[in-house]
């Protein structure tokens, strides 16, 4: 029973920061075994995520995130269309990151295939980098489309001016892991985006345990700015929770003009 609870429940909510916790929350230690502990330190680090059971694709995988974004091709690419509105949601510390889970109704089209935002949550600097370079956070804001399929459209974050919408989603941060009353508050996600949507796009995987490929990721070129005040206060939950660059290996990275 255990089980099936956590099969019907992790495909809905998939997402980087989340698969693992939800299998944790809902298996418990006797579940263990299949969905162990993790961190982003010490001995369940990321060098170790791969050697536990149900894991394994986070040291096997070939087509892993987060990648150093370096050589980009530039192609004729679909803009993505965003259809963000303003959503009631909920704010969860799941031990992994501060993730805003939303109800249906927040999508992006890209060509003729739509995908849900199913939530987006954070990390701290960037796990993307671009020619070498770390942000001082990033914003992960994951869908899943009909067919399962996830897509991940990832916001770089850097210092200057304050974010009206982060700034709203850490008044409500929970005091310790757990959720915010379910609408706690209502986030428009497009105040999350740039102006300019160009993008880097690449296949990869969810960059958390446990590491599933088969995602495919967009990145958004132009940076959104954070103030220094946000940005330290999410260190004081999450001073270090990005996997390290994984290697690029067979796939291309494409840059939309
Ligand atoms: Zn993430």
């Amino acid at each position: 029973m255990k089980r099936e609870l956590s099969r019907s429940v992790a495909p809905a909510r998939a997402g980087c920061a989340f698969v693992a916790a939800v299998l944790w929350l809902v298996a418990g230690p006797s579940g263990a075994e299949e969905h162990a502990h993790w961190t982003y330190e010490g001995e369940h680090g990321p060098a170790h995520w791969g050697e536990e059971k149900g894991f394994e694709t986070c040291k096997l995988g070939q087509r892993q995130t987060p990648i150093d974004i370096i050589a980009a091709r530039k192609a004729q690419l679909a803009p993505i269309a965003f259809a963000y509105k303003p959503s009631p949601a909920t704010v969860v510390d799941n031990g992994h990151t501060i993730q805003v889970k939303l109800p249906p109704g927040n999508h992006i089209t890209v060509g003729d295939k739509v995908f849900e935002l199913v939530q987006f949550h954070f990390h701290r600097p960037s796990e993307e980098k671009v020619k070498g370079k770390a942000f001082a956070m990033d914003a992960h804001l994951v869908h899943q489309a009909a067919d399962g399929k996830l897509a991940v459209v990832g916001v770089l974050l850097q210092p200057g001016a304050a974010s009206t919408l982060v700034g709203e989603v850490w008044k409500t941060i929970p005091r310790g892991h757990g959720e915010s009353l379910p609408g706690a508050i209502t986030v428009d996600p497009s105040k999350l985006l740039p102006t300019d949507r160009a993008y880097y796009t690449f296949t990869g995987s969810l960059t958390t345990p446990p590491c599933s490929e088969g995602v495919t990721w967009f990145v958004l070129k132009t940076p959104v700015e954070v103030s220094k005040k946000q940005v330290a206060t999410f260190a004081k939950r999450y001073p270090h929770n990005a996997r390290p660059v994984q290697p690029l290996g067979d796939r291309g990275i494409s840059e939309s003009e």
